[in-house]
């Protein structure tokens, strides 16, 4: 099976003023790519050459062939949780489910910010419904994925530097704060309810 880089429902620069064009051109043409000709390169000749991406993610051990099918993954879920100027939580059904384990959004972003910026290094914070319905918020290290949990992934930021460092240098903060303007909880609400 050949892995292809997935095509963006919104232009290379349609995240802007957040995300720049310069960083998608990177991020997405240049470190999402990478990870999808490794994976391409990595698996003919082994067992997991007829594999899907998820099948792979699932099965194989910790090393390159797992990394780099991790990643391919984990980026496609970050793009597919952005939409250019975001869309807004109120009257969703994830939106009242954030309030009752919260209190309010915002106190609910900065619990999800503060477990993005403790992530050490590389890595990912994750929106996770878990296997009771209830809402949790994670981190993974490097090309970690809540795929290989019970939990099922709403949402993500990823926290490596090349997703900001074009854009914020080093201030990881602030391209967390500029991040909430881009979700799409229209995409969180539909993966909440199994769509
Ligand atoms: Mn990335």
């Amino acid at each position: 099976m050949i892995h292809t880089l997935p095509i963006l429902s919104y232009a290379l620069d349609g995240l802007e003023p957040y995300i720049s064009k310069e960083t998608l051109e990177h991020h997405y043409g240049k470190h999402h790519k990478a990870y999808v000709d490794n994976l391409n390169n990595l698996i003919p000749g082994t067992e997991f050459e007829n594999k899907t991406l998820e099948e792979i993610i699932e099965t194989a051990p910790a090393g390159p062939i797992f990394n780099n099918a991790a990643q391919v993954w984990n980026h496609t879920f970050y793009w597919e949780s952005l939409t250019p100027q975001g869309n807004i939580i109120e009257g969703m059904n994830i939106g009242e489910l954030i309030l009752e384990q919260w209190d309010s959004l915002e106190t609910f972003k900065k619990a999800f910010n503060d477990v993005a910026m403790k992530t050490f290094g590389s890595g990912w914070a994750w929106l996770v419904k878990k296997p009771d319905g209830s809402l949790d918020i994670v981190s993974t290290s490097n090309a970690g994925t809540p795929l290989t949990t019970d939990n099922t992934p709403l949402l993500t930021c990823d926290v490596w530097e090349h997703a900001y460092y074009i854009d914020y240098r080093n201030r990881r903060a602030e391209y967390l704060e500029k991040f909430w303007n881009l979700v799409d909880w229209e995409k969180v609400e539909e993966r909440y309810n199994g769509i």
